[in-house]
């Protein structure tokens, strides 16, 4: 048993929490969470909940993997530590460097390693400009990305990403960093058939190339589905066209796989499910399912020859690049993955379920439409349905109707995330198909009580 109210005087009192208001926190205290078990969750008052979000989109293999504690355990006891600095390694991350080579595309042949995926973001904009820098192009330093997109919380990562809110509040984004419009067919695609939409939001790319300078661009980075953006998923005409306009300009493509990468989409990485070759691809979460910290970044034949054949030093890299703890925490939870063939579940029975389920989901009189792929879904709450997504009627912002919901599914024992007026999920890869009635029943359940809070 534990003393919530006791852990919450010390939590409000000490522990800034991220993306936090910490004077709203400072007046109801956080939940205590406690121990995990598979897919659920419990907090500090005996309460059991269904995690569909998998923490923060990473317990691929869910809660309470013996194995994993195990090999963290033995790699402790024998080596907790070193670097990888001083032209010395250690055997997981020797071990783990060659197994992300054999399961991610063919054109990797390299991996830099981090703690985060934040990291792994400011690895790739440092390792794109030298790149560029070595081939004698020393002005082509520009990374375009996208409104919206989420990269992470350094500074470089930040300002990858388009978040206007964490622009905002420090200055951001730096020098050399464009952003182009999502892929959000909601927003921007009235009038157009998806397909459509997906070559016109692409087209947005070769704007911008042609707007900065072609010889100025050294790469574009995207989430191929947008996570923290609300699960946006886009249109299957939309990564090619990406691919074709990179390739008609040379410029390197960076997919940040962070959410996307092992299994969540039904491949190990995100790109293959969308059909494109990029050739730096940032990793963390899913990798070690979240145990322990690690990220990191695939680099391909086209980068790696580069870096390696040129030389010089990269001056870039962290104190845990190659964490040894951590690299064995990955490898154990790779065995896992394919051990159990969680990936292949995803694909040919939890993921065409899943989007069965949100199907039927979307007759809900409050969801005016619902989508996912793979294991990541999405529903948009409306104030009124119409044939047509374009032609819903959205809720004010002011009604907050997303954190309403958000509080009911918490109290029907789920828990869902909320952007703006879109909840979303990314449950664990290993998820059994009565595992996901009983989460679209929670589900709809809070769906009914929000419709009946509106109406009251
Ligand atoms: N990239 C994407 C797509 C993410 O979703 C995240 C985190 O949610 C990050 C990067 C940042 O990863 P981290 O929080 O490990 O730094």
């Amino acid at each position: 048993t534990f003393d919530t109210k006791a852990i919450q005087a010390l939590d409000t009192a000490h522990y800034l929490h991220p993306f936090t208001d910490f004077k709203d926190l400072n007046q109801k205290g956080a939940r205590v969470m406690v121990k995990g078990d598979g897919i659920y969750i419990w907090d500090s008052e005996g309460k059991k909940i269904l995690d569909a979000m998998s923490g923060l989109w990473c317990v691929n293999v869910g809660y309470g993997r013996n194995s994993i504690s195990a090999a963290v355990y033995q790699q402790m006891e024998t080596l907790p530590f070193y670097n990888s600095f001083f032209n010395t390694t250690n055997v997981p991350a020797a071990q783990l460097a060659a197994k992300l080579v054999e399961i991610s595309p063919p054109q990797f042949s390299h991996v830099f390693f981090t703690s985060s995926g934040s990291e792994g973001n400011d690895t790739n904009l440092r390792m794109v400009r030298r790149y560029w820098d070595l081939l004698g192009y020393k002005d082509r330093h520009v990374i375009i990305s996208r409104h919206n997109a989420y990269h992470g919380s350094t500074v470089a990562g930040a300002s990858l990403g388009g978040m206007r809110a964490m622009h905002a509040q420090a200055g951001l984004p730096i020098p050399g960093i464009e952003h182009i419009g999502q892929p959000n067919y909601l927003e921007s695609g009235r009038g157009m058939t998806e397909a459509e939409f997906g070559i016109k939001a692409a087209s947005w790319l070769e704007d911008k190339i042609l707007e900065t300078g072609p010889e100025k661009v050294a790469a574009f980075i995207g989430e191929p589905i947008q996570g923290a953006g609300g699960v946006v998923i886009p249109p299957a005409t939309y990564w090619p066209e990406i691919q074709r306009i990179c390739d008609k300009y040379g410029i390197l493509l960076i997919a940040d796989e962070v959410i996307c990468g092992f299994g969540r989409l039904g491949t190990w990485f995100g790109s293959e499910r969308m059909g494109i070759r990029p050739d730096l691809m940032t990793f963390a979460k899913g990798v070690t399912s979240g145990y322990i910290p690690l990220g990191g970044v695939m680099v391909s034949d086209r980068v790696a020859d580069i870096l390696i054949e040129k030389g010089g030093d990269f001056n870039h890299g962290f104190t845990y690049s190659g964490h040894p703890v951590a690299c064995a925490a990955a490898l154990e939870n790779i065995r896992i993955l394919e051990q159990e063939k969680l990936i292949g579940q995803v694909a040919n029975q939890t993921g065409p379920y899943l989007q069965q389920a949100f199907a039927q989901l979307a007759s809900h009189p409050l969801v005016g439409f619902a989508n996912s792929c793979g294991l990541v879904a999405g529903l948009n709450l409306v104030r009124q349905k119409a044939e047509l997504q374009h032609d819903c009627v959205l809720f004010g912002t002011e009604q907050n109707v997303g954190m309403i919901c958000r509080g009911y599914m918490f109290s029907q024992g789920i828990i869902m995330r909320a952007v703006g007026d879109r909840m979303i999920i990314a449950p664990p890869l290993c998820i059994s198909v009565m595992q996901i009635d009983e989460m679209t029943g929670l589900i709809r359940s809070a769906l009914d009580q929000t419709l009946e809070d509106l109406q009251a």
